[in-house]
């Protein structure tokens, strides 16, 4: 474990988007001994959203931040399910057909589930006031340049800032991914949208119904139904609630954070459900109804000259049935520091490359589960799970979880960075494209 940078490598990165995929990014360069700044769009830091999830896979990168503090710093704010585990019910009975206990957690890759909003200020305020990475906010970045020898962005006052690399973390309406596509790669929708909430125990509380969710410590429970999955947690021993419904929708397609959601439409959906789901639902003083988008894998996340690189959501957005869409906002991070240190100042658009060719096939395996999930749960076969209740459990994968990102990359670099360097020396070498990508008419 490092806490203390790497030498100076001379590389200068710019990366755009303070999101969990453009922070880690820039912790990572920073840690790899590259000179980083961030530009985002916020003016101000605001907490924003509700629960996210961190696998483990998540949980080692943290881990390595300064000896294990950060990671101590958002376990004290996340879900602790070691003694109650996840409670998997049926959807109109309400019983509980499978309880799947909690891996032992391992203290160098903890899982981390808890508000997006507060794990993010801890890892944005380690950025800034610890590592002193300098993040300037308030600078919306929609125009990207680059040749052979550098990439830039231009700010809102038209100034022109350049790299020797651009990372575009700008997340699912990215205009980095414009520059790369060379077209604007417009998102589909999924079929399914979210309903989700979080606010504190005290109506749940005087509720008897609702009450043992909350005065036990930490708690999940989901419900299983057709086509339908209802997710419960209480949090920080029970006085934070949340919980997250996914449910057909066919209607506009919104990658928005804050579209207001309605409760009738969610006690609809729940009609013949176990009254227990209704008795929390009631208890919401607000909701947000967020459309779930779905996109093809992108041909590239790298530009024409290999100077701008799409890291997380702009590259790839993820189902939250998977959850593991920040965790692999992360890994991007990760590779890209290494790869950069790895390949050297004159060798940049190479190490993107590499970056490209080491995460491109995981994160396609990890996106698909995001849709196997959702499916092995919304086509439920309730004989099948009576005989094997297992068959129902939440999947957490080895080759998932227990992936060190930084030593993967460490250990493959040399490998593929000849062959993107010497792919004459290699019989059948296949490469990923870069952009822009023609589009099939
Ligand atoms: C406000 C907000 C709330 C969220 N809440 C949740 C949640 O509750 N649960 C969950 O699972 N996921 C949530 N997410 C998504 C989740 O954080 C991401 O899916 C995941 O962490 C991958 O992160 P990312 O850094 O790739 O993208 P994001 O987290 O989307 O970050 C992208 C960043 O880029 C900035 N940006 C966008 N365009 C520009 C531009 N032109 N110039 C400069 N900066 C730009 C955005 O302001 C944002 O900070 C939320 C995202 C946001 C932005």
């Amino acid at each position: 474990m490092s806490t203390t940078s790497a030498p100076k490598t001379g590389i200068k990165v710019i990366v755009v988007g303070a999101g969990f995929g453009g922070l880690t990014a820039a912790i990572e360069c920073h840690r790899q001994g590259h000179d980083v700044s961030i530009y985002e769009n916020f003016p101000e830091l605001k907490t924003l959203g509700d629960i996210i999830s961190f696998g483990a896979n998540a949980g080692r990168i943290f881990y390595r931040w300064s000896n294990g503090e950060i990671a101590r710093r958002l376990r004290e704010l996340c879900i602790d399910l070691s003694s109650y585990g996840f409670r998997i019910h049926k959807w109109d009975t309400g019983e509980v057909v499978y309880h799947q206990p909690t891996p032992e957690q391992k203290p160098d890759a903890p899982v981390l589930n808890g508000h997006r909003g507060e794990l993010h200020e801890v890892v944005f305020r380690y950025a800034r006031d610890e590592l002193k990475i300098p993040i300037h906010l308030g600078q919306p970045v929609n125009e990207y340049f680059e040749d052979e020898n550098q990439a830039g962005i231009v700010l809102k006052s038209g100034e022109r800032v350049v790299a020797d690399l651009v990372i575009g973390a700008d997340g699912v309406r990215s205009k980095a991914r414009e520059l790369v596509l060379g077209y604007v790669d417009k998102p589909k929708s999924s079929g399914y949208a979210v309903w989700r909430a979080w606010f504190p125990n005290t109506d749940m509380i005087k509720d008897p119904r609702t009450r043992e969710f909350c005065i036990n410590g930490d708690t999940f429970n989901g419900w299983i139904g057709p086509d339908v999955h209802f997710l419960f947690s209480t949090i920080k021993g029970g006085k934070d609630c949340c919980w997250v419904l996914t449910h057909r929708d066919e209607h506009d397609i919104d990658e928005s954070w804050s579209f207001p959601g309605k409760l009738e439409d969610v006690y609809k959906v729940l009609e013949g459900w176990d009254p227990t789901c209704r008795a929390i639902v009631e208890k919401t003083p607000s909701l947000v109804d967020w459309k779930l988008v779905y996109r093809d894998p992108l041909p590239t996340w790298v530009s024409k000259h290999a100077r701008i690189l799409l890291v997380g959501d702009s590259a790839h957005p993820f189902l939250p049935t998977s959850a593991q869409g920040a965790t692999q906002a992360m890994e991007d991070g990760v590779t890209i520091a290494v790869c950069l240190r790895r390949a050297g100042k004159n060798n940049v658009p190479a190490a993107v490359r590499v970056h490209q060719e080491i995460r491109y096939e995981r994160v396609r395996l990890v996106q698909k589960t995001g849709e196997t999930t959702r499916d092995r749960w919304h086509k439920t076969d309730w004989e099948k799970v009576a005989k094997d209740p297992k068959s129902i459990a939440f999947p957490r994968e080895d080759w998932i979880h227990q992936h060190d990102a930084e030593k993967h990359a460490e250990e493959v670099f040399d490998d593929i960075f000849k062959k993107v360097t010497q792919p004459e020396l290699f019989e059948n070498v296949k490469l990923l494209p870069v952009g822009p990508i023609p589009v099939a008419v």
